[in-house]
Formats: structure tokens, C-alpha cells, sequence
């Protein structure tokens, strides 16, 4: 039985891990749930499962929380703050922590998490992306396990099961292309919010959604998997793949090509990552592959010419060091004010660049450190503010 501790509980990932932990509730408790705000489905979650501590990460609705728990009789102690997500990542009642809260903010209570001996099932890739170089060596050192719960990182990891690390040649890490496959540069200078927020294949949150857009989640989703499964990235292709059926490949040395299957959902990977090494009960509808093959399975490259994040995902992502931390963050201050109405679809990019660019000579000289990566991506956010706020606009 694993003993869960939720972050991000009320968000896409944290609904459908309840709805595993639901369909099994023998195999699982729910010990910790924590959200940013969203306190009206923090309570429902709580009525459910009745966690022994949640946390909401603003204060006021933390307190309003805390009252109603109280006129219903329930006992959930309620925390806040950033140290809340901390102390639920670190409770002794826990086994497991689940990142599922969305940026950089889901990096400091995993690491912790870490740090105090718990296993985490990992959906917050931001973590990595910005923390990996010490976030792996931490999992390693302390022994725990890092249980990946992206769609590709899980078909990988799956994919790579019983095979030799130095047995992979590449990994081919598949991308529905988002809602603006095929489009030119002249194109993307149009698209609205709207457009960007309809994903072809994936219901998710607001954030991923955007970088879905962009492109820049297969980004992100390439350094991921850098450290995950320690292949550089340049040993990482990018295959669109429309239908979304093919979670991902990867190639042994002997050019033999395992692919893992199944549907556009992301159940199937919380639900692998939470009962590894067991396999647990089919809980979606099972996949075919008649009903999938009504459209063809098709594979096409990226054209990083026009999702030009990729390509510096991929220059990031080979140096290393802060550059992805940075690259991270400015992408999150970019997507939020394009969430918010303040820039165009491709000022996302042009933020993105031109953090990295002038923070690169502060950067280049500075040691990895936990703090080192705090510091950098509070500056990276600032400068990319700036930016959004001045320049950008005019
Ligand atoms: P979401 O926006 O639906 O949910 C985010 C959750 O984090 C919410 O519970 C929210 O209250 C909480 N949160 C937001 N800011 C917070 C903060 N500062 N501190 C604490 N909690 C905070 O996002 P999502 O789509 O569920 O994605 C979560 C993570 O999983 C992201 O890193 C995303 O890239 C990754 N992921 C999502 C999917 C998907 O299908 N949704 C697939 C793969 C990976
Ligand atoms: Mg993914």
C-alpha cells in the first residue's frame, strides 16, 4: 500500500491520481492534499478522502478553509504557505509524494521530499528541468525512487524495462504537434488565446496547454528525459505523431524499436508509476487497436524553424548548468502574462530568448546550487517581467 501525499491536488494530474487512489482504495491512502487556491474542490477532495493534513498555498483561503472543515466536524489539519507544501511532502505517515503542482514552485517541497526519504511520483516536469543536476544525484543518494508520471517518460521507462542502459541508442520522444501543427511563422503571428488553449488530443491544465502551443513542452519533455534516463539531448528526437497513440519510442542498439501504446489519457501513467513495480488494475476502457487505427498512425518531424522554443530547449539543455533553470522560468513569466491577455502568441518566444541571451553572462560563471537555482529563477522571472512589461509591448 502506498501512502500518498498530494501536491497540486486539485489540478488535472491531482484529479485523475484520486481517481486511481478511488478505484483502489486498498492500495492506497490519501494522506496530504494541497492546492494553490482552489479551495472549493480542496473541500470536496477532503469530504472524500479525509486526508490527516492539507495545505492551500494562499493564506486567506487557507483560513476560510480552515472554518468550514471546522463547521463540518472535520479534522483535517489545514497549513500554509510554501512551508506547508513542505511539511506535506515531509510528513512520517507518508511514503510517496505526488508532484503534480504546475513550475518551479512544485521543486522546493520535492526536494525535500527527497531529503526526507520519501518517493516521488513525478508529473511536474518543471522540476526537473530546472533542478535535475541535483535533484537525480539527491534520488540516488537517498536511495528513493523517482517514478515518472509524463505520458512519454512513462512509455520510455516502460519501453526501457529489462534493457541495458548502454544498450539505448536514441530515444524518439512523440508530440501531438499541438493545435498549430503545420502552421508558417506569418501564421502563428495570428493565432488568439482561444485557438491556443483548444489542444487537439489533451484536456490539461492552462499552463501545459499553452506550452503544448508552443511547443515548448516537448522542450521541456526533452530535458526531462536527459535526466531521467541520463542520454544527452542530443540523442533525443522529437516525432510528431498526430493521434497520440504512440506515447513515445526508443531505439537499442541493435536498431530494434519499442514503442508503448494506449489512449490519450493520463490515468494509465499515474496509475504505472504508483503501483510499480506491480502492474494494478485496468481502469480505463481497454485500448484498441482497430478504433485507434480509423485514423492512421502518422509520424512527421518538428520544424524547429517555426517552434523555435524546441531548439533552444535542446542548446539549453546540452550546456546545462542554469541555462534550463533560466529558460524555465522565463517561460513561465511569459506563458502567465500571454494566460492574461498582456502579450501575442509568439512574444511567449521572444521573452524566452532574450531572458536567456542577457542573463547568460551571469549565468555562465555561476556554481548549481539548490539556492543558486532559487536566486536564478527569481532574477530570470524579473528580467522576463521587464521585458513583458516594457519592451515587448511597444
Ligand atoms: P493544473 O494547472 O491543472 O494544476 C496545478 C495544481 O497546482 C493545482 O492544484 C494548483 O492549485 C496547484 N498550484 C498552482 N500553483 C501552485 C503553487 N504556487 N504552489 C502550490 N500549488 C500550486 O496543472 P496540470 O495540468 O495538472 O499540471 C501539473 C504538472 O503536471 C505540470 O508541471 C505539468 O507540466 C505536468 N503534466 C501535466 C499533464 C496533464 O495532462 N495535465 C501531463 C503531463 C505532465
Ligand atoms: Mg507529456
Amino acid at each position: 500500500m502506498r501512502k500518498l501525499s498530494i501536491l497540486g491536488s486539485t489540478g488535472s494530474i491531482g484529479k485523475q491520481t484520486l481517481e486511481v487512489a478511488r478505484k483502489a482504495p486498498s492500495d492506497f491512502t490519501v494522506e496530504a492534499l494541497t492546492c494553490g487556491s482552489d479551495i472549493d474542490t480542496l473541500y470536496e477532495q477532503i469530504v472524500e478522502f479525509r486526508p490527516k493534513v492539507c495545505s492551500v498555498v494562499n493564506e486567506k483561503k487557507a483560513m476560510e478553509l480552515a472554518d468550514r472543515l471546522k463547521s463540518a466536524g472535520i479534522g483535517t489539519e489545514v497549513l500554509t504557505g510554501s512551508e506547508g507544501n513542505i511539511t506535506v511532502a515531509t510528513l512520517d505517515c507518508i511514503d510517496t509524494v505526488v508532484g503534480a503542482i504546475v513550475g518551479f514552485a512544485g521543486l522546493e517541497p520535492v526536494y525535500h521530499g527527497i531529503l526526507s526519504g520519501k518517493d516521488i511520483a513525478l508529473a511536474n516536469k518543471e522540476t526537473l528541468v530546472a533542478g535535475g543536476d541535483i535533484i537525480m544525484p539527491l534520488i540516488r543518494e537517498k536511495g528513493v525512487m523517482m517514478l515518472p508520471i509524463d505520458s512519454e517518460h512513462s512509455a520510455i521507462w516502460q519501453c526501457l524495462k529489462g534493457e541495458k542502459s548502454e544498450d539505448l541508442d536514441r530515444i524518439l520522444i512523440t508530440a501531438s504537434g499541438g493545435p498549430f501543427r503545420g502552421m508558417s511563422r506569418e501564421e502563428l503571428e495570428n493565432v488568439t488565446l482561444e485557438n491556443a488553449l483548444h489542444h487537439p488530443t489533451w484536456n490539461m491544465g492552462g499552463k501545459i496547454t499553452i506550452d503544448s502551443a508552443t511547443m515548448m513542452n516537448k522542450g521541456l519533455e526533452i530535458i526531462e528525459a536527459h535526466h531521467l534516463y541520463g542520454i544527452s539531448c542530443s540523442k533525443i528526437d522529437v516525432v510528431v505523431h498526430p493521434q497520440s497513440v504512440i506515447h513515445s519510442m526508443i531505439r537499442l542498439k541493435d536498431g530494434s524499436v519499442l514503442a508503448q501504446m494506449g489512449k490519450p489519457s493520463m490515468v494509465l501513467p499515474i496509475e504505472v508509476a504508483l503501483y510499480y513495480p506491480e502492474r494494478g488494475p485496468s481502469i480505463l476502457k481497454e485500448f484498441d487497436p482497430f478504433e485507434a487505427a480509423t485514423s492512421k498512425l502518422t509520424f512527421e518531424p518538428c520544424d524547429t524553424e517555426v517552434f523555435r522554443l524546441v531548439k533552444l530547449a535542446y542548446e539549453t539543455g546540452d550546456k546545462g548548468g542554469l541555462y534550463p533553470t533560466v529558460m524555465n522560468a522565463a517561460n513561465e513569466s511569459a506563458v502567465n502574462a500571454y494566460l492574461a491577455g498582456k502579450i501575442k502568441f509568439l512574444d511567449i518566444e521572444k521573452t524566452v530568448f532574450e531572458t536567456v541571451e542577457s542573463m547568460d553572462p551571469v549565468i555562465s560563471k555561476m556554481d548549481l546550487t539548490i539556492e543558486t537555482i532559487e536566486q536564478t529563477d527569481k532574477d530570470a522571472r524579473i528580467h522576463a517581467d521587464e521585458l513583458i512589461n516594457g519592451k515587448i509591448s511597444k
